[in-house]
């Protein structure tokens, strides 16, 4: 296939609490080595990094009323899983809502770093990757899913998830070989 157009490669709430701690799953820790297999490739075409992380405010954020307390803003919680930690050359991003997108940095940061492609990973496929997929896809990106990075609480979650963002945003799922080989 084509080299991607300018990517950068966004992974979302690969945090604690949604890997292994209030939120966890298998399906989480499943993606694990896949995601620093891609990240670690990324950085070597020096493509960048993104890590676009729940920060939540406790008593305030809403999202906490539906799923309970989780990636509250400086507790361990909140912070990406050690395997996956980002780099001095990776960028952070906070957020408080379920897109990367929504009253944070991440389109003005994209915009200065001459990114034009979106690589998604991270979770969930079918809630805060559809979200920012969703925001990415309106601002003029282009979208792609790294299918073995990404993952949701069940297989139906995760395949609906991806064929949402295939229907909607033209968004193909590729496997780490091809992301690599189009870097
Ligand atoms: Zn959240």
């Amino acid at each position: 296939m084509d080299k991607l157009n300018h990517p950068a490669i966004l992974v979302v709430d690969m945090l604690n609490d949604f890997v292994t701690g209030a939120l966890g799953c298998d399906r989480a820790r499943a993606i694990v080595p896949a995601t620093a297999k891609l990240l670690e490739a990324a950085r070597s075409k020096g493509v960048p990094v993104i890590y676009c992380n729940d920060a939540h405010l406790p008593g305030i954020d809403r999202e906490l009323q539906i799923w309970g307390d989780h990636a509250i803003a400086g507790t361990p919680g909140a912070e990406v899983i050690p395997e996956l930690a980002p780099q001095k050359q990776d960028f952070v991003v906070p957020k408080r809502r379920y897109s990367g997108f929504f009253q944070t940095d991440l389109d003005i940061l994209l915009k200065e770093l001459g990114v034009k492609t979106v690589v998604m990973t991270g979770l969930h496929a079918h809630m805060c990757v559809r979200h920012t997929s969703a925001d990415a896809y309106c601002l003029g990106y282009d979208v792609v899913v790294a299918k073995e990075a990404v993952n949701s609480f069940t297989e139906e979650d995760y395949q609906g998830g991806l064929a949402y963002l295939k229907t909607c945003y033209g968004a193909p799922a590729l496997s780490n070989e091809e992301l690599i080989a189009a870097f």
